[in-house]
């Protein structure tokens, strides 16, 4: 699994773990580091959670080595080979179950064949999308209905069909896995992962009911049992759990913070993308000069394997921005940062994580999605919450991510920060904030989700349980 899907899965094992529940995480050896550090934290706090390996065979089935992860596949070519890689852990994820015999299998959408595995030892599988049910809707009619095949051009809009709200895209914001032929190995792979979803006990989200009016939509169209137990990054009570997600911090917290303490209420905005998206050295450049004619307070996540790291700052930027900005090289402790005061703005690529991230800190949003199912989410923000204002990016494998130009990012910024349509976007932002720390509160709808979820699980495992089972 990429960061983006480690992350939510570790939060999951914590949240399940202070309800009382043993949590085992499997994983490969070079992820191991994503899970320990947090694990032995909660160790001492009296969470159960332990750590399994499995070795993955990347160089056996013409991966390079360490290519333990989906964002270190070098291309899509090779995509094919990694499926196949991820399918022979199932022997020993299976001598796994038998030695640890758990009451439930818990397992990220991308490996339907973890579905045989639990059918095998009579116990539930449960799918974890680490996405939004409103990016699914669109995404299923978008594969099945195909309205993209009625545009002439790429920026011509086409609607998808059939959601609550009226969603409109181009085929430059279209991901890969909702337009591919019948034959690709993405096509092939969501079948896959559909058929496996149904003969699933239950799906979980790491979404909460009263930010999607899709829940129910999904439950109709898909016709499955779907359950929204977060958002999961707010199980995170602990300072340190909250700085260190995934990886270490690349600027010492305490720092971060202080720097922070130092500016005004909603005045700084926070610019990141993620832990994959690659920019080109002229968006980058184009990035900076916006960020600059904002006039705004800045953290800025510039990451270290980004190409041509060196040369694109605008010449003097750094000396002309020092006193208004924090550049971060590497890895930022985003939610810590989110949840400052003095952060009023973030400038997100519209991962799913972040986008949660950044609704259960209150922010409002300027929306740069770059692949996968992020121009939902973009629409989710701004056109269904309306706490945020797009940048119109395309998909980055067919624009390279060229095209958003500084006027816009700074104009957009602006709109934010600054003024009486920003204090709108800040109130709306605010209540969908407080909707959330509600939904994950005693009683709140996340809360009893999962607490139905657990009920529901006991049950099912006393009823299969076989004598030697027991
Ligand atoms: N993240 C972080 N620091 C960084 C960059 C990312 O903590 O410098 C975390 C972020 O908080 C989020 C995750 O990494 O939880 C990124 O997931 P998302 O779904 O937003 O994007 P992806 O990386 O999958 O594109």
């Amino acid at each position: 699994m990429a960061h983006g899907h480690m992350i939510p899965t570790l939060d999951m094992a914590k949240l399940v773990a202070s309800r009382g529940v043993k949590a085992t995480i499997v994983t490969t050896p070079l992820n191991k580091s994503v899970f320990s550090k947090s694990i032995q934290r909660n160790k001492h706090l009296g969470l159960e959670i332990d750590i399994r390996l499995i070795t993955f065979q990347a160089v056996e089935n013409g991966l390079p080595e360490g290519c333990e992860r989906l964002d270190l596949v070098p291309s899509q070519d090779l995509f094919f080979n990694f499926l196949k890689a991820t399918a022979m852990m199932q022997e020993t994820l299976e001598q796994l179950i038998e030695e640890c015999r758990p009451n439930c299998l818990v397992s990220d959408m991308l490996f339907p064949w973890t579905t045989d595995s639990a059918a095998k030892f009579n116990i539930p599988r449960l799918v974890f999308y680490g996405t939004s049910y409103f990016s699914l809707c669109g995404g299923q009619s978008n594969r099945l209905n195909k309205p993209f095949k009625n545009v002439s051009s790429d920026s011509e809009t086409f609607v998808v069909p059939n959601l609550p709200h009226q969603i409109k895209l181009t085929r430059t914001q279209l991901s890969p896995l909702d337009q591919s032929d019948e034959e690709s190995v993405m096509s092939m792979m969501m079948k896959l992962v559909r058929e496996s979803d149904l003969k699933s006990y239950r799906v979980i989200f790491n979404s909460f009911y009263e930010l999607e009016d899709y829940v129910e939509h999904y439950t109709k169209v898909l016709g499955r049992n779907a359950w929204a137990i977060c958002p999961l990054s707010l199980c995170n009570m602990d300072i340190e759990d909250k700085a260190e997600r995934g990886k270490q911090s690349s600027i010492d917290n305490h720092e971060c913070m202080k720097w922070l303490d130092s500016k005004k209420s909603s005045s700084v905005i926070y610019v990141c993308f993620g832990s994959i998206a690659n920019f080109t050295a002229s968006q980058l450049h184009e990035l900076a000069m916006g960020i600059e004619a904002s006039g705004q307070e800045f953290i800025w996540v510039v990451r270290t394997d980004q190409q041509d790291n060196k040369d694109w700052f605008p010449e003097g930027f750094e000396e002309r921005t020092k006193e208004k900005g924090l550049i971060i090289r590497g890895w930022a402790p985003q939610v810590l940062i989110l949840d400052h005061e003095a952060v009023g703005a973030f400038v997100t690529h519209c991962g799913w994580n972040s986008t949660l991230e950044g609704i259960s800190a209150g922010i409002p949003m300027v929306t740069w999605p770059l692949s996968a199912e992020q121009f939902f989410n973009e629409k989710l923000v701004t056109e269904v919450l309306k706490t945020g204002v797009g940048l119109g990016s395309m998909l980055w494998q067919t624009t390279p991510c060229e095209g958003v130009k500084r006027e816009a990012i700074a104009k957009a910024i602006k709109r934010v920060i600054v003024g009486e349509e920003a204090e709108e976007f800040r109130n709306r932002a605010k209540e969908y904030k407080e909707m959330a720390r509600q939904a994950v509160e005693e009683g709140g709808s996340s809360y009893c989700g999962l607490s139905n979820l657990l009920h529901d699980l006991s049950t099912y495992s006393s009823t299969c349980m076989t004598p030697e089972n027991d």
